[in-house]
């Protein structure tokens, strides 16, 4: 999985840095920060969860073949 976040459509909510903390934080200014563009496989469900819960569709995931 490649994960990538539109800082421009991020509106703040946190939802991303909450469900997955590993992946995703936010800058001082509530704007989504992106940890790790290629998480585990561990993390991915808590990353599919995060860009479902997104209200701003700001975080854009690419399914790639290999693990992870
Ligand atoms: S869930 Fe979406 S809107 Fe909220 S901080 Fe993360 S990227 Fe931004």
């Amino acid at each position: 999985m490649k994960v990538e976040v539109s800082p421009d459509l991020c509106c703040g909510a946190g939802m991303c840095a909450l469900l997955a903390p590993e992946v995703f934080d936010q800058s001082d200014e509530g704007v989504v920060l992106l940890l790790d563009a290629r998480p585990p496989a561990a993390v991915c469900a808590a990353v599919r969860e995060a860009a479902d819960q997104c209200p701003c569709t700001a975080i854009t995931l690419h399914e790639t073949p290999e693990a992870g």
